[in-house]
């Protein structure tokens, strides 16, 4: 369980114009397109490749209608938003559950971390600080077992 407070179920993709207009945004070409684009979408994708994505098939979507239909598209649990190493956002498409990154610095792979895997961590966190983690903010630097044994003191 992450920390986000579902206050409502992920909406499906034949809901998505209904509970936008909800939300009073028009459902126009764009917001289409990009709905259409997500809907072929899986693992993490950056804002930047979901608008040339929609730019391929829409040629005058502008990243602002993008980025704002993802914020409310977050909303409604049809995407998540993580971060990569450089700190820009990368979006998931409906993830299953929240979950954490494991970054490589050398082979720049990256590796989900399960609630399940992540739960003695996040424990500890909480326990000492009074702290609760956002799993899907969890970001891990570092090196690979396949990078490490490449080059052990790299
Ligand atoms: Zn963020
Ligand atoms: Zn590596
Ligand atoms: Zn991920």
């Amino acid at each position: 369980m992450g920390a986000r407070s579902m206050d409502e179920a992920p909406a499906g993709w034949d809901e998505v114009a209904t509970r936008l207009r909800a939300r009073g945004l028009r459902w126009t070409a764009q917001r289409r397109t990009l709905v259409g684009v997500l809907a072929g979408t899986s693992g993490h994708v950056t804002g930047a490749d979901l608008v040339e994505r929609c730019r391929a098939v829409d040629p005058t979507t502008t990243p602002s209608t993008v980025y704002r239909t993802l914020d409310v598209l977050e909303d409604l649990g049809i995407v998540r938003h993580a971060h990569g190493a450089d700190g820009r956002e990368e979006f998931h498409v409906r993830p299953a559950a929240d979950h954490g990154h494991l970054r490589c610095d050398r082979c720049l792979q990256v590796w989900e971390i399960g609630p399940d895997e992540a739960r003695s961590l996040v424990a500890a966190i909480e326990a000492a600080r009074g702290f609760t983690v956002d799993l899907s903010h969890l970001s891990i630097s570092g090196r690979c077992a396949a990078c490490r044994e490449a080059s052990p003191r790299g």
